[in-house]
């Protein structure tokens, strides 16, 4: 299973390298930013990305927002040296879909590498069973296709990433129901490591942002105090 590192500490680098060869990774490296891109746009057989945020020349940040806009959809673990809520929130905004902060161990490390490929298990190289149905999962005017993995609303097609994906996949098999910011981390993100709740509100506001883009109603409610629900907004329906 191969996997691009993108960090331009030599100590960093070969630490992680040991480490990911022992587990039976092939590592591939990229000192800088420019050259990590470069390499993920031209290489799609990576499995998942780690990407340090302070890079020379081009930072992670950017490293990373250059390939959500390129449509690669690999999963992205980044490394930050700064934990603060500002920087980790910067991260994630730029596409990212877990992230670790200096200095980590690298069972830790190893451990949200497979928790990645884990949540991205059913794509690339490994075996799909075949003749699946086609599954649809809707709401209103909201689709989301389960073997395509790609959503719509009023037909129109949204982009979203692997996170995005996961949440409203969640939010639509469990439709018209309180679900606490708790269970959507667990169920979503997984329950092997800890990581704060905020992240749940932060991934929402993309959701709503991309599925009502258009300026639909509302369809995933804040449910004061206890979490979310998706449901149809009533009050906003077209009452001919
Ligand atoms: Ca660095």
């Amino acid at each position: 299973m191969k996997i691009l590192l993108v960090e331009d500490e030599p100590a960093v680098v070969s630490v992680i390298l040991r480490g990911l060869s022992e587990a039976g990774y092939e590592v591939s490296v990229a000192l800088d930013g420019a050259s990590g891109l470069q390499m993920a746009l031209d290489n799609p057989s990576f499995r998942l990305i780690i990407l340090d945020v302070m890079l020379p020349g081009m930072n992670g940040i950017e490293v990373c927002r250059s390939l959500r806009k390129a449509q690669v959809a690999t999963p992205i673990l980044m490394l930050t040296a700064l934990g603060t809520t500002e920087n980790i929130v910067m991260g994630l905004d730029s596409g990212a879909d877990d992230y670790l902060v200096k200095p980590f161990k690298l069972q830790e490390l190893e451990a949200r590498i497979r928790s990645l490929l884990r949540r991205k298990g059913n794509t690339a190289d490994t075996p799909v069973s075949p003749a699946l149905p086609l599954s649809r999962l809707r709401l209103a005017d909201l689709e989301l296709d389960t073997d395509t993995k790609s959503a719509s609303r009023q037909g129109k097609n949204i982009q979203l990433t692997a996170t995005e994906y996961r949440l409203l996949e969640y939010l639509l098999k469990n439709p018209r129901k309180v679900l606490s910011r708790m269970e959507i981390l667990e169920q979503v993100w997984g329950i092997d490591f800890n990581m704060n709740t905020k992240v749940v509100d932060v991934y929402i506001n993309y959701l709503r942002k991309k599925i009502n883009r258009h300026n639909q109603p509302e369809l995933i409610q804040t449910i004061v105090g206890l979490g979310y629900m998706l449901k149809e907004n009533n009050q906003d329906e077209d009452t001919h």
